[in-house]
Order: structure tokens, then sequence, then C-alpha cells
């Protein structure tokens, strides 16, 4: 799938943001000054203006060790953003619920079956997932972002 359910396990207490929160308004910065959705390559909405973009962090989970671990950060516009988060934006009602997932079969090119099938097997994951404890490795943000000096703390 192009556009990926990724849901974050609920122990996993930590992300970038809560460890480098210092250094998180640099890091989004950087990131969504690429300009585009780096998933459906969405640039401009309807009226011509440039959309607003977040930067979304992608996460691999190796389910032998509980290791999570950061591969990158990306730009993404919102509504990708919401399908990558599916289980957070079901919980802001079912209007953002529908929209996240019109965008998945649009971008994913598949049926409202498919998307039914497929979320099953992601909340089936996500379900085994959360019976551990996960450790967080975020390693790789000096070499994804060489011009940032990272402090850790947060601003809140
Ligand atoms: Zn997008
Ligand atoms: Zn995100």
């Amino acid at each position: 799938m192009q556009l990926e359910v990724e849901l974050i396990p609920d122990h996993c207490p930590d992300n970038v943001r809560t460890i480098h929160g210092k250094s998180w308004p640099q890091i989004r910065e950087l990131v969504i000054a690429k300009g585009y959705c780096e998933i459906c390559n969405a640039k401009f909405l309807k009226s011509g203006k440039p959309k607003k973009f977040e930067a979304h962090e992608v996460w691999n989970f190796n389910d032998v060790t509980s290791t999570q671990s950061l591969t990158t950060i990306r730009c993404t516009c919102k509504l990708c953003h919401l399908v990558h988060h599916l289980c957070h934006t079901q919980k802001m009602g079912s209007k953002w619920f529908n929209l996240a997932v019109t965008h998945f079969c649009k971008v994913n090119q598949c049926s409202i079956e498919t998307f039914k099938d497929y979320f099953e097997v992601k909340l089936k994951e996500w379900n085994e997932r959360n019976k551990k404890i996960w450790h967080l490795d975020i390693t790789l943000l000096s070499s994804l972002f060489p011009s940032i000096t990272f402090i850790k703390g947060t601003t809140r």
C-alpha cells in the first residue's frame, strides 16, 4: 500500500517530540519545507494556495526484540496524516474517519472492502503489540538531520 495505517502501540510513551521537544520546531521546519506530501504528492489546495503540511515520524517495529526504531520523518498532507493515525482519527468522530478512509481508498486505488480487510489485519497486529513494552531507538535522528544539534528536553 502506498498509504499505510501506522498504529503506535499503547506502551510507547515516547517519540522524537517528547524527547527532543526543544529541537522539534527545527525538525518540523526542515521536514515541511519539502513542500509536498511524500505519500500522495499533494502540493496545493483547490484554491491554489500551498497546502499546510505535517511532520510524521515513521517507525519500524521489531516484534522479536520489542524495539521501535525511527526510520524517517516524512512531510505529509493532513489527509495522509489522518490515515497514518487512524485510531486517533476515529476518536475525532465519523466525519474525520470517513474523510481519511475515502483518502486511503483514493491513494491506494482500492475498494472500501479492501480497506476493511486491511484495517482488521492492522488492528490485530496493533493488539498484539499492545501487550508488550517497547524500547525506543532514535539513533538515526542525527544522520537524518545533520544540521541540527539535538538537545534533550521539552519546551513544555
Ligand atoms: Zn498526502
Ligand atoms: Zn504522525
